[in-house]
């Protein structure tokens, strides 16, 4: 059965179809797939904002056809406190979806992603591009991570994704696991959106308290003094400088790295590598966030 979602307001002009089943919306896309339209995909986790809905606005230039799915993923969370915490506001982002004039919503139950006796494990191996950063702080993230980008990639079969940089780690994860599995999607990077006060949206910045949301705006300060800072300083000393900053803020910095951007690894010099990216997680009280600026792109 197709179950489809249309806003009791005149306002909208778009007809939002939501599906829940895998084999409805492999249907419809058949047909649509098969009348020449390019389909363009936004995988999120929900309890949307703005930063999510940029993603929606480039697919639907860039696609004939826009396929956000909401779903979040129990496979990566190495924390299960976090993922009973994670936001859940799906009345809401079907309204923002709405507005935004998306046109397929896939919203699965967890049976619809991970049928039983369906082998949806991933034999792939990112080498030293899962084990820093956020690898080595979330344990097994990435393999829950991309078991699940590809499973909905098998469900939706996309032309186009379309992704944030805001998960900078995630999207060269994502890169790597499409050229190993030979596939033809396109992946494209979608800059981060940031509140005024220059934090990076995020689904989890609901959950920081009034003050610790303007003062985390600190995040975004230092990684834009580290910009400047690198035409007098090593990678390593602004680092090290960084962390400094952020604790004597009161947070607790995880980690601050400048990294090669195709490799992810830390590097000596500037001059090392031709895409440099700072990366960083940081608690602000129980909220974990994560943030990153490019530095250099020199393509
Ligand atoms: P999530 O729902 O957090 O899994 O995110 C879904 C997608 O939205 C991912 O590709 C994220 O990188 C992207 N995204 C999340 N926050 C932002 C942001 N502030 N700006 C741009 N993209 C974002």
């Amino acid at each position: 059965m197709r179950d489809f979602y249309q806003k009791p307001c005149f306002n909208y002009k778009f007809i939002m179809f939501l599906f829940k089943k895998v084999a409805d919306l492999q249907q419809y896309l058949n047909t649509k797939r098969k009348e020449g339209n390019v389909i363009g995909f936004v995988p999120t986790m929900g309890a949307l904002h703005e930063g999510h809905l940029s993603l929606i606005r480039a697919s639907k230039s860039q696609s004939d056809l826009t396929v956000c799915s909401i779903f979040v993923n129990p496979t990566q969370f190495n924390d299960t406190s976090d993922l009973e915490k994670y936001p859940r506001t799906i009345g809401a982002d079907i309204d923002l979806l709405s507005s935004a004039d998306n046109d397929i919503l896939f919203w699965p139950l967890d049976t619809e992603v991970y049928p039983p006796g369906l082998d949806t494990n991933l034999e792939l191996d990112f080498g030293d591009l899962a084990t820093v950063m956020e690898g080595y702080f979330r344990p097994g993230h990435f393999d829950g991570m991309a078991q699940v980008v590809w499973r909905l990639l098998q469900i939706v079969e996309p032309h186009k994704l379309f992704m944030g940089q805001k998960d900078f780690q995630q999207l060269t994860i994502v890169r790597n696991m499409l050229q190993q599995m030979q596939s033809e999607i396109e992946l494209i990077m979608c800059p981060i959106v940031r509140e005024d006060n220059g934090l990076a949206m995020s689904s989890r910045n609901r959950r920081l308290s009034v003050e610790d949301r303007s003062q985390s705006t600190i995040i975004y300060q230092v990684l834009n003094e580290a910009k400047e800072k690198m035409k007098q300083e090593k990678p390593g000393e602004i680092s090290q400088w960084a962390m400094k900053k952020i604790s004597d803020c009161g947070y607790k910095p995880e980690y601050f790295k400048i990294v090669n951007g195709i490799t992810l690894q830390a590097i000596d010099q500037f001059k090392d590598a031709d895409l440099v990216v700072a990366c960083t997680a940081v608690w602000v009280g129980e909220v974990r966030l994560i943030d990153n600026m490019i530095l250099k792109n020199q393509k």
